[in-house]
């Protein structure tokens, strides 16, 4: 079965708001395992909306809508699908009452245009929303159906929840399943991941499909199968070689971000960590303590920003920051083992950088980080060149920090 989503609304068209509703729905289709290969968006135009829909009935056997069905001038949807359709628009006295109802309640009054909900079409029914005044509307005709939704997320997600997945569910049969897991990698760029799962990536069923994030990278693996234990084996199977190749690049999976991943390792492991951050001013312990249960890793840290502060908070010697300035490899170790230290910490990150966009020479650009991680035995320094702007630059660093982090932990 082949579903098209069609987005109503000129604010999508102008970007005034994003289409987390098609985004909702087109997961939800592709669980239930049905294609969807077309996301249409139009604005509040009925010569366009109409185009949109008999193009999408041409080759969909469900298209359906997302907004467009409120009282005012601009909500046309209905309109649309009935013409498209070829349907009529009936009064529904009941929907009406309880759109009198809703109004009465609020002490507002019942306006002509309110009652233009209460149309439902002739070979269709309505869609009970419980969160709202618009029932979403089902149009039935030669073998294809037509759904429309109200746009609100708070009356559209429960209305495809509690309605469309039944009704598509029934309407299908068991048609099987798309299942995706997504495996997180630190540390390794995208086009790196993608040379080492290039031949995994030319199969359709399970499909592998790189994603460039900042400072890192996802692998979404999908699978079809006619039930969600059969897809999720063939996932299983998948991410086991793809973990082969890339081991421990892989931090998590899912939704777990990588300060999850470290605080869940340190926590497991019974150690701690102090931070020392210059050029990220805090972003690193921010970053950490929002993670719930940080307090069982987190010691604590300064926010090492002048030079004063680099030495008296983490010791660094005044000559050292002297000799090879404030960002250099010497100052981001002793601010690492000053750290650890002064907290009494299994490790100790410190952190010394060019955010940009002024402050940067030839010899130390913008974009120049130097990230240490002291640890029982030793201190391990490294030397980033990141591109960006400030905020980027100094994303990117913490990153850096956390899966240098993680990644020592690992191995000791
Ligand atoms: P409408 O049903 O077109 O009157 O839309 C009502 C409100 O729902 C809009 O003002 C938006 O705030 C929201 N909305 C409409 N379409 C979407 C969408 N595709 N995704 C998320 N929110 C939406
Ligand atoms: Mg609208």
């Amino acid at each position: 079965m082949r579903a098209e989503i069609l987005s109503v609304g000129t604010e999508l068209l102008l970007g005034q708001i994003v289409d987390t509703n098609a985004a909702y729905l087109a997961r939800v289709l592709s669980d239930l395992g049905i294609s969807v290969y077309r996301r249409v968006t139009v604005g509040d135009n009925m010569e366009r909306l109409l185009a949109a829909l008999r193009s999408a009935l041409d080759s969909a056997d469900v298209v359906i809508t997302i907004g467009g069905l409120g009282p005012t001038m601009d909500d046309i949807t209905r309109d649309g699908l009935a013409l498209a359709f070829e349907d009529t628009l009936q009064f529904d006295e009941e929907i009406a009452d309880g759109l009198r109802a809703f109004f009465l309640k609020r002490n507002m009054p019942v306006l002509e245009s309110n009652l233009r909900q209460a149309m439902v079409p002739t070979d269709g029914r309505a869609i009970a929303n419980p969160n709202g005044t618009a029932p979403g509307l089902l149009f039935e005709k030669n073998g294809k159906a037509g759904i429309a939704l109200p746009g609100p997320p708070n009356e559209f997600i429960p209305m495809v929840d509690n309605h469309v997945v039944p009704y598509l569910r029934q309407r299908t049969g068991n048609i099987g399943t798309i299942r995706s897991k997504v495996l997180r990698i630190a540390g390794v760029g995208e086009s790196l991941v993608e040379e080492i799962v290039k031949d995994l990536m030319l199969d359709s069923n399970p499909s592998v499909a790189p994603y460039a994030k900042v400072g890192e990278v996802h692998l979404r693996v999908t699978a079809k199968a006619d039930t969600a234990e059969q897809a999720d084996a063939l996932i299983e199977e998948r991410a086991a070689l793809i973990y082969a190749r890339l081991g421990t690049a892989i931090y998590a999976e899912g939704d777990d971000p990588i300060e999850r991943a470290v605080v869940k390792l340190l926590t497991e492991r019974g150690e701690t960590v102090a931070t020392a951050e210059s050029c990220t001013g805090g972003l690193l312990s921010q970053r950490i303590t929002d993670i719930a249960g940080s307090s069982a890793v987190f010691m604590g840290g300064g926010i090492v920003y002048s030079n004063a502060a680099k030495s008296d908070l983490a010791h660094v010697p005044t000559e050292m920051i002297e000799a090879h300035g404030a960002v250099s490899p010497q100052v981001a170790q002793a601010l690492a083992e000053g750290i650890r230290n002064r907290f009494g910490t299994t490790y100790g990150v410190g952190i010394t950088g060019i955010a940009g966009p002024e402050g940067g020479t030839a010899q130390k650009p913008v974009g120049l980080v130097y990230l240490a991680v002291a640890y029982p035995g030793g201190c391990e320094v490294d030397e980033a060149y990141y591109i960006g702007g400030r905020g980027t630059v100094r994303y990117r660093a913490s990153q850096t920090a956390l899966n240098m982090l993680r990644l020592r932990a690992l191995s000791s």
